[in-house]
């Protein structure tokens, strides 16, 4: 692995943490080793009758906890080494928000905007062909991620039935509700970053119609967050996607931006053919520039290693919220805390998305399924619980809302260790 490896980068901050709460060492060292590792070759039958071959991986980085959870992402950048990062992030993100699972990740190394609707279709069922025996219900869930969205996740759940000759809905989340989908998990990842925002904003005091935002990335989790703070009357004055950015001092009208960006959506349902830099008439920015604007508060919401030693010493917002999985770099955290930002981190501040999907699962076992209300205030009361209790321990150990997030899942990660056995119990000094 090379020094700018993902997952060297993502441990890195394991060693920081250490040096400030007392967790049993063998937790550390069962974390720096994912637990299984696959990659499989995925076979297309392109349209034209040409076949492809894509590279596909998926990651178990945990399971002391529970099974497996994490997204299956669609991108041309997706490796082994970024899929164990992001396996990582989901082991201490479920700990975080005290899920009973642990981490898992994977994707397809595939520009999904190069393919026909049907072979998307087909490579996604190909996908699950190949990994059905990896992953289930009790053994690894995935779920949507950057470039995946319900339509593609109900297709592999029904793939997933084929294969196993049952109807298995818990296997995957994020389905569409007609598919045993839960209500409340299409913005669900945004509804949690806006609790945290929500709650900030009530402690220091802030006024939604003097507060600016910029968003990069306008997919998901950017157009949900956009959308609920919009609501709540916060200024948006800055969105960007793959093609770069737009900006407006007065702020945008959102429920149009969305609109503009959906309509130009490239397959039913699917990916956006158009930029919202063409489709709307604004300023135009470079994605970069979006991350370097003076605002109160900056979304990253798109992909990771977007804030590195690079450009943190030129941002100028009071306040970030990790919409996305790893946007700042290990490396940055200093330069961000040494300015005074306060960052909200990933395994926190996305942690909605990973909730509801534990709701869907938790419905499709039982049977039951619930109201959108209920979904929304079990969301809303476990994010705010979980909320304080980094708050509470950041406050105690003077440290960053970072690092006492990673020091909350280490101790519930040490907590685990300790009780399956650790050097001081076969010592007998327990
Ligand atoms: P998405 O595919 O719906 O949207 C991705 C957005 O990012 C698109 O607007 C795309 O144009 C933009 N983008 C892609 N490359 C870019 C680049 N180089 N520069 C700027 N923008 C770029 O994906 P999503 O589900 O919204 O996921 C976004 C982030 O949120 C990812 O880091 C993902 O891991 C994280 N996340 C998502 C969920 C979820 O439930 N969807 C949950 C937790 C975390």
């Amino acid at each position: 692995m090379s020094d700018d490896s993902p997952f060297l980068s993502a441990l890195r901050r394991l060693d920081a943490v250490a040096e400030v709460v007392d967790i049993p060492e063998e937790t550390f060292l069962r974390l720096r080793h994912p637990k299984a590792v696959l990659t499989v070759s995925v076979p297309l039958r392109r349209d034209d009758g040409s076949l492809e071959i894509f590279t596909a991986h998926r990651v178990h980085h945990n399971d002391l906890r529970g099974p497996g959870k994490g997204g299956l992402r669609y991108h041309p950048d997706v490796t082994l080494d970024e899929c164990k990062a992001l396996a990582f992030w989901m082991t201490c993100k479920c700990a975080v928000m005290d899920l009973p699972y642990g981490g898992a990740k994977g994707g397809i190394a595939v520009d999904p905007k190069s393919l026909s609707l049907l072979e998307l279709e087909r490579l996604s069922r190909g996908l699950i062909r190949r990994i059905a025996e990896f992953i289930g219900p009790q053994l690894d869930i995935p779920a949507p991620d950057v470039y995946t969205n319900e339509r593609i996740m109900g297709w592999m759940m029904d793939e997933y039935a084929h294969v196993v000759r049952r109807h298995e809905p818990a296997v995957i989340t994020g389905k569409p509700l007609a598919l045993g989908g839960s209500h409340g998990r299409s913005d669900a990842t945004a509804r949690g970053g806006y609790v945290c925002i929500a709650k900030l904003a009530e402690e220091r005091g802030w006024k939604p119609a003097e507060t600016t935002v910029a968003i990069q990335g306008f997919g998901n989790a950017g157009q949900g967050i956009a959308r609920l703070l919009d609501e709540a009357g916060y200024r948006i004055i800055a969105v960007g996607d793959s093609s770069g950015a737009i900006f407006s001092e007065d702020g945008f009208d959102v429920p149009s931006l969305i609109k503009a960006k959906n309509e130009t959506r490239k397959l039913e349902a699917v990916y956006c053919e158009g930029s919202i830099c063409d489709q709307v008439d604004a300023n135009r920015i470079s994605n970069a520039e979006l991350l370097e604007l003076d605002v109160d508060i900056l979304i990253p919401a798109a992909l990771e290693d977007v804030i590195t030693t690079d450009n943190a010493a030129n941002i100028k917002a009071r306040t970030i919220l990790e919409l996305a999985n790893g946007p700042v770099t290990s490396d940055a955290d200093d330069i961000l805390d040494e300015a005074g930002i306060t960052v909200i981190p990933d395994i926190l501040a996305n942690a909605g998305g990973v909730t509801v999907s534990y709701y869907e699962w938790v419905q499709n076992r039982s049977g039951d399924y619930w109201s959108a209300d209920e979904v929304r205030q079990r969301l809303e009361n476990r994010m705010s619980y979980q909320f304080d209790r980094v708050m509470e321990l950041a406050a105690e150990k003077e440290i960053s809302l970072r690092m006492a997030a990673y020091a909350l899942a280490l101790k519930r990660l040490g907590e685990s260790a300790e009780a399956v056995g650790t050097r001081d119990l076969f010592n007998g000094k327990d």
